[in-house]
């Protein structure tokens, strides 16, 4: 979807490369981790780039969040470690269904930015101890449009109830940015709580990056929410003619990339005797996967045809249900897929041809219109410069020359009509004179 409208060799979001073959890499592996206590068998490929946009891609998206999920973790641990308590929280603002996601972005983040900001802040932070806090941008879109919030976390030298205050002072200076910016921000729609667990703030406030990883460690999903942009996803690529959702989707991709959840950032890495982070929205690389559970390899082209044709996750899900894994099972399993993608691939290529066959003679029969009406526009002007036709004469053929003449002298942009052409179209219109 986030192909669409760009030129065939343009590169679209590096989304659009997940799963590619990696740069001279001539086969992919194919593992299959087995079935443990805890998680079903599982089928995965090596030697592919992977994005490794926690927005965007499906496949890198839980990766990312467990990865912001343990980093969590280590700032509470280490908060609870040094006797501190952690502050969870959540900031947003009013909105309809006529707000746009990036405006709504940047009220929410920089009423949240300048809330920290100041000597009012600074007095703040002494106070309560704060060592720092993490954010955590969350979208998702219901009937009031898209409600943008950023869930934080706030680790706190001080005691429970010092920490609470500071959370709440927190959010009052949320709110009071926001009324700054025009916006509006009401109390009930922000919150603030302590951390009952590592495990439990981590969810909290990483969540936002996959729901599907969110929903697992939960158990259930909120519904009053509204969609989470993976819902709107699957909702466009499922019906071609739910223009809303691809919108929807289009925008929540031209807004959110880039935008960075869960930094540990240096200050608060000292606070804490931590290590700082890299910006995990830093880009893509190279899934080089060692040889643990390999089943088999792929062919670079092969699996080039199996990702473009959508058949990737099939494959691997055969992979995962087969009984057992050898390698005439594999080359199976790899046979039936293949012909399956090569099928598909000649499906979406004949379509391709006959989109661009129609196309064609859609403009051929238009530019046939086009010059039928121009030497329309032609004839009529001779006919106007004729006057009567019907009295005849022996000059008639004369006449007709010398309009076809003057026509093309007075109006050298139109084509040339001949005397047959105006002689016809005379006739055509005889019926009307008479009739006058
Ligand atoms: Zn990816």
């Amino acid at each position: 979807m986030l192909r669409v409208g760009l030129a065939a060799d343009e590169r679209g979001p590096s989304v659009c490369g997940c799963g590619r073959p990696g740069h001279a890499i001539e086969e992919i592996g194919v593992h299959r981790r087995p079935a443990s206590a805890d998680r079903p068998t599982r089928a995965f490929v090596s030697g592919v780039y992977r994005c490794g946009s926690g927005w965007l891609c499906p496949t890198c998206a839980p990766a990312v969040a467990t990865l912001r999920q343990a980093r969590v973790q280590r700032v509470v641990e280490a908060t609870t470690d040094r006797g501190g308590t952690f502050v969870m929280g959540l900031v947003t603002v009013s909105h309809g269904p006529t707000d746009r996601l990036t405006d709504l972005k940047k009220l929410v983040t920089e009423s949240f930015a300048a809330a920290r900001r100041g000597a009012p802040w600074d007095r703040l932070r002494k106070r309560g101890g704060i060592a720092g806090v993490l954010v955590a941008p969350e979208v998702t879109h219901g009937e009031s449009g898209w409600h943008f919030h950023v869930h934080f976390g706030m680790p706190c030298l001080a005691d429970t109830v010092a920490a609470r205050a500071a959370g709440e002072a927190l959010i009052a200076r949320f709110m009071r940015a926001v009324e700054k910016r025009g916006g509006k921000a009401l109390r009930k729609g922000q919150g603030v709580e302590i951390a009952a667990s590592p495990e439990a703030a981590g969810e909290y406030i990483a969540k936002g990056t996959s729901w599907e990883l969110a929903a697992g460690a939960s158990g259930h999903k909120s519904r009053t929410a509204g969609r989470t942009p993976w819902d709107i996803a699957e909702a466009a690529i499922a019906n071609p003619d739910d223009r809303g959702s691809y919108g929807l989707w289009r925008e929540f991709a031209a807004v959110m990339p880039g935008t960075r959840s869960c930094v540990v950032t240096p200050g608060l890495a000292a606070a804490l005797g931590l290590e700082a982070d890299e910006d995990d929205e830093a880009g893509g690389k190279f899934d080089l996967t060692d040889d643990v559970a390999l089943v088999g390899t792929v062919p670079a082209p092969t699996w080039k045809v199996i990702l473009r044709t959508g058949l990737a996750g099939t494959f691997l899900g055969r992979i995962e249900e087969a009984e057992a894994i050898d390698a005439p099972v594999f080359a199976s399993l790899l046979a039936t897929t293949s012909a399956e993608a090569e099928e598909r691939a000649q499906r979406i290529a004949d379509l391709a041809e006959a989109r661009r066959v129609k196309a064609e003679r859609a403009r051929d029969a238009a530019a046939a219109r086009e010059a039928r009406a121009r030497l329309d526009l032609a004839i009529s002007r001779a006919l106007d410069r004729l006057g009567d036709l019907t009295r005849g004469g022996a000059d008639t053929r004369d006449r007709l020359a010398r309009a076809c003449d003057d026509v093309a002298a007075a109006c050298p942009d139109l084509p040339r009509p001949t005397p047959a052409d105006i002689l016809s179209a005379a006739q055509a219109r005889r019926p009307a004179h008479l009739a006058a």
